[in-house]
């Protein structure tokens, strides 16, 4: 596909994230592009050129339906990039990137701390079904990665800030080292969010964005998206992992996020915002054993992401309690503002707690082993989540 076009280059992100992908609707003059839930179309005459699997031509949805091309001149204006690739999860943006650059004998560098289908992926089904190889490494520790790399190392994948620990890794550092050795850079910008973070001005070649998160954030849809400048590759994603594998979004989940994101800058600065007071509360308050946001002068990446983020520190705050799983888990029923499910990025403030017995957790630093939350905070007023937060505690004695 041509790059794509955006007639707002230049303009602030929330002039470009109202603005691009949008259009009047040619056939009724509408200021709204339509839903269009076809998921075939009208051949040309003669099909002697046809190539069915080509995603420029609308022939059937999964090589690609008009919602979700919309959402795609979006996606990548919010980056400032050449391409997006809208699929159907975040985890399916992540798969078809690895599916189309990994092949047997290939290494892969990933990282201890990462969303959790990241770490099956690589811990137990790339290596195990294709031989793949996948090796695991401290982000942060950059005499670490650069050990890690060897000339059959294909790609280096890094979360930042990461799910859920909330660290943060050096995306140009990490750049650098996977350049010099031969490696491309794909960078899950999730929890900063494009209004925070823009990973291929820091040399990164992609990046994955869940738009289930802060980029719909409504709670209501899913999809995920790939960004990058690298058109002849983004277009081997398509014909390998859009039109052959298949996770191509839905009109209808690619129409709500479109409508879901002319707001994201807006509340985006307001969560930034928010969060950074949440936490800053947080650290102060008794029973609670830490605080990690990179807004906070005592997180260790704090003067990194002062470099490498912009707007602010993103939504997503974790912190421990002086507690046992069973009390973590009531303090978290408790609440009456903030929702106790998963996920995050939603108009609403959600908490998730991780037992201390789940596998993952002793891949994190010490501190994040007993009484872990992770803490989406919401446009709800940042006085309210607060003091939500302080009864629950009281609740259960802490
Ligand atoms: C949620 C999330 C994903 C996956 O997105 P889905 O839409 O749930 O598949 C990937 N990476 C990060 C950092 C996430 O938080």
């Amino acid at each position: 596909m041509a790059k794509k076009e955006n007639k707002f280059q230049g303009y602030g992100i929330s002039t470009q994230a109202i603005h691009t992908g949008t259009d009047y609707d040619q056939e009724t003059g509408a200021v709204r592009r339509p839903l269009h839930m076809a998921n075939s179309f009208k051949l040309p005459d003669d099909l002697s050129q046809v190539n069915y699997s080509s995603t420029d031509l609308l022939m059937y949805a999964r090589n690609g339906n008009p919602n979700q091309h919309w959402l795609e001149e979006k996606i990548a204006a919010l980056h400032g990039a050449d391409d997006a690739i809208v699929l159907a999860s975040g985890v399916g943006a992540l798969h078809a990137l690895f599916w189309t650059l990994l092949k047997s004998g290939d290494r892969v560098v990933y990282p201890k701390v990462s969303y959790m289908a990241v770490y099956r992926m690589f811990h137990e089904l790339f290596n195990r079904k294709f031989g793949v190889e996948t090796i695991m490494v401290d982000m942060t520790n950059l005499e670490e990665v650069k050990a890690a790399i060897t000339p059959g190392t294909r790609l280096v994948h890094i979360e930042t800030p990461d799910n859920p620990t909330v660290g943060v890794t050096d995306i140009a550092a990490i750049a650098k080292i996977a350049h010099e050795n031969g490696a491309l850079l794909s960078v899950d910008n999730t929890f900063a969010s494009p209004l925070n973070q823009k990973p291929l001005s820091l040399g990164a070649d992609f990046v994955v964005e869940a738009l289930t998160k802060f980029i719909n954030g409504h709670g209501d849809a899913q999809g995920g998206a790939i960004i990058s400048n690298d058109l002849e590759t983004m277009d081997r994603i398509r014909y390998e992992a859009q039109v052959n594998v298949g996770a191509v979004i839905s009109p209808f989940n690619a129409w709500q996020i479109f409508r879901g994101s002319v707001t994201f800058p807006l509340r985006m600065r307001r969560i930034n915002e928010s969060t950074q007071k949440i936490a800053e509360w947080l650290e102060k308050r008794e029973n609670v054993t830490f605080v990690s946001y990179p807004g906070l002068p005592s997180h260790p990446g704090h003067d990194l992401a002062k470099r490498q983020m912009q707007n602010g520190y993103g939504g997503v705050i974790s912190f421990g309690v002086n507690a046992d799983d069973h009390t973590v888990e009531r303090f978290c029923a408790a609440l009456k503002v903030v929702t106790f499910a998963v996920s995050l990025g939603h108009d609403e403030s959600l908490i998730f707690p991780q037992p201390s017995y789940d596998e993952r957790i002793l891949l994190y630093p010490e501190k994040f082993r007993k009484g872990f939350i992770r803490f989406s905070v919401g446009l709800e007023e940042p006085e309210d989540i607060i003091g939500d937060l302080d009864q629950a505690l009281k609740k259960v004695g802490l």
